[in-house]
């Protein structure tokens, strides 16, 4: 399609006038990749179909949220009994209770659970919680983990163990950020020494337990074994920011994945977004009760909503999560996944492109690299130039895989054979091209 025909270029020049960079949140802009973005005018299972009419196979599904595909019948009948019934109250309904006990239910770690607007919201929520319940300042997060734009939270590494993090963003002063301290992911000794050094003044270590933002990248067993262990022996709490986790990789989120491994593990509090509000605004954080009993109105960690808990949103997550609960979902689920990133490998093996991949449910990665990185510094280390030229061969042969290299994949329920098999075969060719 030459630029005169592409109808996405002049609604990128229309956006660009009146939205800082044409986009509403970053990575859409296609800055990385470069070209124009695809302004998606419709959807409907795993397509979707941009301002050329053209369809494309969806591996983004709103960052996740999209488990079942687009537009799913029973989600969508749903949203539409609830919008009649109205759109807000601020006023309690029988439906928040309903999805409360919907995922408490999923998850046993959580006595109760607050629902919030987005996953931002209930990361900095869970950061106030711990905070108020422990009484102490610190928290530690991993370089290359995302937990949402909350300004404690928008730091990166210091010089060393004993300094405390840098802003990564503007407009957030040192202040701010001078309690988070920034670790390297599955790096066990590093996490030891930290601990050493600063245990007992650390409220809470916050961790995307497969981190989905930085491509997909595990915690190792042994890794999360001793995140748990420091945090009991130190009194920080456990918070696992499960928003691209939850309901993504097993129906448990990533904590009962590690379960298997770790007999009786569990955090103390985790964060869910995404999945649990079926692509509405919705996002919840919990943990046991006798940490949210904390919150207001019961105690003194002050936190609210005029949104929160909303009517139409609350109905779409119930309708996600209870079709997502039907016996054998995951299994099939996970099974596309793997034939998809299975498939990709062969694919990149028999044109010799040095590739890994990983899967859990229906999350993946994959790498230009013959390794599977380990920490964030790996990741960066992919070829940014040759991911760029197999994101547009896939974009030109109508496959759409996040416009980064830093992203995670999502396959739907709603992603046939058929779909990964022409996803393959686009990648094939272009595998030949790189
Ligand atoms: C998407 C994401 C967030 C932020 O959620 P928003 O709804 O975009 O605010 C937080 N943590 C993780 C792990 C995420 O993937």
């Amino acid at each position: 399609m030459t630029q005169n025909t592409d109808l996405n270029v002049p609604l990128f020049e229309r956006a660009k006038a009146v939205i800082p960079g044409g986009v509403n949140s970053p990575v859409r802009a296609f800055r990385a990749v470069g070209g124009t973005p695809r302004f998606v005018q419709r959807a409907q299972g795993a397509y979707f179909w941009d301002a050329n009419g053209q369809r494309f196979i969806d591996y983004i599904g709103s960052w996740g949220p999209m488990i079942l595909g687009h537009g799913h019948p029973a989600v969508l009948e749903a949203v539409q009994k609830a919008a009649l019934e109205g759109f807000s109250f601020g006023a309690p309904t029988e439906r928040e209770v309903e999805l409360a006990e919907e995922i408490l239910s999923i998850v046993p770690s959580m006595d109760m659970v607050r629902l919030v607007s987005s996953g931002t919201e209930a990361g900095m929520s869970a950061i106030r919680l711990a905070r108020g319940a422990t009484g102490r300042s610190k928290i530690i997060k991993f370089e290359g983990c995302y937990h949402g734009h909350a300004d404690a939270l928008l730091v990166k590494a210091g010089s060393g163990l004993a300094t405390f993090g840098n802003a990564t963003s503007a407009g957030v002063p040192p202040e701010v950020v001078q309690h988070t301290l920034v670790l390297e992911y599955n790096n066990v000794q590093q996490l030891e020494e930290a601990f050493a050094l600063h245990g007992k003044e650390v409220a809470c270590l916050m961790i995307e337990p497969i981190a989905g933002n930085m491509n997909f990248v595990r915690a190792s067993v042994e890794f999360t074994r001793r995140c748990r262990e420091l945090c009991t022996q130190y009194g920080a709490l456990l918070v696992y920011d499960e928003v691209m986790t939850g309901f993504r990789v097993a129906l448990g989120g990533a904590q009962s994945v590690y379960a298997k491994a770790i007999p009786g593990f569990e955090p103390d509090i985790t964060v869910m977004g995404k999945v649990i509000g079926g692509g509405m605004p919705l996002a919840a954080f919990g943990g046991k009760r006798a940490i949210m009993e904390h919150l207001a109105p019961l105690g003194g960690v002050y936190q609210a909503g005029t949104l929160s808990g909303n009517p139409v949103a609350t109905a779409c997550g119930l309708a996600t999560l209870r079709e997502i609960r039907k016996p054998g979902f995951y299994e099939a689920l996970s099974a596309s996944t793997r034939s998809l990133v299975q498939g990709l490998k062969a694919a990149a093996d028999a044109e010799g492109v040095p590739f890994s991949v990983d899967s859990e449910g229906g999350m993946f990665g994959f790498f230009l690299m013959p390794e599977l990185p380990q920490n964030y510094p790996q990741v960066m280390r992919t070829d940014g130039a040759r991911f760029n030229q197999l994101f547009h061969g896939l974009l030109d042969r109508s496959v759409y895989i996040a416009p980064a290299l830093y992203e995670a994949g999502f396959v739907s329920a709603a992603h046939t054979a058929a779909d990964i098999e022409a996803t393959v075969a686009a990648a094939r060719e272009v595998f030949k091209s790189l």
